[in-house]
């Protein structure tokens, strides 16, 4: 099943990039694998996924002790200060920094590791009070107060725009994150990077956010199925 549904999703996003012009090669696939055995990862990885996103810091740290195969993760869930230091050393990229305290402990633990780690700003996009996130007229200052945090490296945004029943609902948040990061670039962040990250869509809205300008899109149910 996990090999089907990835073949579906590859051929979507395919078909999805070239309808609107573009590079199948600039978007990539997180499996988000929350509430799945390290048996679930281990199965996507078998069918060539490398790329897996996990919510919560202790059953991510539990799955990558019993992985047997070479995965990258990203953490996705809300992060709290006091996980950061595992956060740093199990994760490829945070994308959940929305805060200078959580930023200054990632750092923190990053150098005591003598690592540097990739992170994406959360933003509150819809301004939805129930959402976790910087208000996106927050976004810049705190990527100028991360700036001087030297084993931090921003690449880009991330969302969760509010519940919407309809795909269609989420573009106007989609096309308002893009519209953000190209603004923040051009304001001279993000200038080290070969391309800006925007992480957004999941199971439900992916052909969406890729139509706006998604490279990171976090698919879990349509993948794995539906989690209890
Ligand atoms: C769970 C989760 C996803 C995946 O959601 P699906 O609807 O299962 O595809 C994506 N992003 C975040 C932040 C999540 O918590």
């Amino acid at each position: 099943m996990i090999a089907y549904n990835l073949k579906i999703i590859r051929e979507k996003i395919i078909q999805v990039a070239e309808g609107c012009g573009r590079d199948p090669a600039e978007i990539q696939l997180i499996a988000v694998s929350k509430k799945f055995p390290s048996s679930s990862i281990e199965e996507a990885a078998r069918h060539g996924q490398t790329l897996f996103g996990e919510n919560y810091i202790q059953e991510a740290s539990e799955k990558v002790d019993e992985l047997t195969c070479d995965v990258q993760l990203h953490f996705i869930g809300h992060l709290q200060s006091n996980k950061a230091k595992t956060a740093a050393r199990i994760f490829h990229m945070i994308e959940t920094v929305d805060n200078f305290k959580l930023a200054r402990a990632l750092n923190k633990h990053a150098e005591e590791i003598q690592r540097n780690l990739k992170i994406l700003i959360q933003v509150n996009i819809g301004k939805d009070p129930r959402k976790s996130g910087v208000l996106p007229d927050d976004a810049r200052k705190l990527l100028e107060d991360i700036s001087t945090l030297p084993r931090l490296e921003p690449c880009g945004l991330m969302t969760m725009p509010p519940f919407v029943k309809d795909p269609e609902e989420a573009r106007p948040h989609f096309y308002n994150l893009r519209r953000l990061s190209e603004e923040l670039a051009s304001q001279g962040f993000f200038k080290d990077q070969p391309i800006v990250e925007l992480s957004m869509g999941m199971s439900s809205d992916y052909h969406v956010a890729i139509e706006e300008g998604a490279t990171l899109i976090r698919v879990g149910t349509a993948i794995f199925g539906q989690r209890k």
